[in-house]
């Protein structure tokens, strides 16, 4: 079978992704970010617009089960819209959930049934599985969820999208994951900027993982140029083509739908430009367009269901 990206309006050939935001939240909801939980469809169109007329053909969101995730909602948006979506099935860390959560009351098993479910059985399917590490450490379900989104990925062929807590424990999740039946080149570690080391980043690099960078405009933090370095520090040594960019608004506070900012486009809006003035074009069509449609590829290996028609 060739490859595909599974996106919530059907499978796609990955040529026909186009340039991506590899990271988003459409809805987010969870109990440690209290008051900046966001589920309305019409104010995510509006986002969806503003990063459509930036430049973007695709994005990826990452919101796991629990925390606003809503497939039919997705495809919702993407048909108002035009914009590619693919959706996550999978549980992010444990922190996102409470001690009552259903989540918590599910084995390994349970879970990875869930998962290859959301992938190839639910109406609107999943593309990618997210999961979620701790600072440092795996604690609480993150164990589980591993193991049950290793398994679905070997059902399935469907990649794997690691939350890693400022950064950490790249090389690590790699490995563990990597011994689970999940080839590197299967993952894909959001976060890495929170530590911004471009020799930690390489290793990650070259075993084979795909290096995520979300944090432009999160300027309290760090400045975009912080970014743009790591980029050309980590296309020094030849890996650019493991590099991917996303937005990651997951806070109403970050969306001018709800009056906050620096808004779902900032990314393409502000940060895409000068990423071409300051490193070039041709990386940056690597980065947004050509690695996408790599890292988010896969060979369906079990489908239960036809792809729904755009
Ligand atoms: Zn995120």
């Amino acid at each position: 079978m060739p490859s595909i990206i599974r996106t919530v309006g059907g499978d796609i050939a990955p040529e026909q992704l186009g340039p991506t935001d590899a990271h988003e939240h459409l809805f987010f909801t969870t109990p440690i970010q209290p008051g900046d939980e966001y589920t309305d469809v019409d104010r995510a169109i509006e986002g969806v617009q503003e990063l459509a007329r930036a430049g973007a053909r695709a994005l990826v969101d990452w919101t796991p089960i629990g925390l606003g995730r809503d497939p039919e909602a997705l495809l919702q948006v993407s048909r108002a819209t035009g914009m590619s979506i693919v959706a996550a099935t999978g549980v992010h860390r444990d922190a996102h959930y409470d001690a009552s959560d259903a989540v918590r009351g599910a084995d390994a098993a349970t879970l990875a049934d869930r998962f290859t479910s959301d992938l190839v059985a639910a109406r609107v399917r999943s593309g990618v599985v997210k999961i979620g590490a701790s600072y440092h450490r795996l604690q609480g379900l993150e164990p589980a969820v591993f193991e049950a989104a290793a398994e679905a990925h070997r059902r399935t062929g469907a990649p794997l999208c690691v939350h890693t807590e400022h950064g950490t424990m790249g090389l690590e999740l790699v490995e563990h994951l990597g011994r689970l039946g999940v080839p590197a080149s299967c993952l894909v570690l959001a976060h890495l900027d929170r530590n911004p080391d471009p020799g930690e980043h390489a290793e990650v690099g070259q075993a084979g993982a795909y290096l995520q960078y979300d944090g432009p405009g999160r300027a309290k933090y760090w400045p975009d140029s912080t970014i743009l370095d790591l980029i050309a520090r980590i296309a020094d040594r030849g890996l650019a083509d493991h590099i991917l960019l996303g937005g990651d608004a997951g806070r109403r506070s970050m969306l001018h739908a709800y009056g906050g900012g620096p808004g779902l486009d900032y990314l393409f809006r502000r940060f895409k430009p000068r990423l071409e003035r300051e490193l070039g074009a041709e990386l940056s069509r690597m980065i947004f367009a050509a690695n996408p449609a790599r890292a988010f590829a896969f060979e369906p290996r079990r489908d239960g269901s036809a792809p729904i028609d755009g």
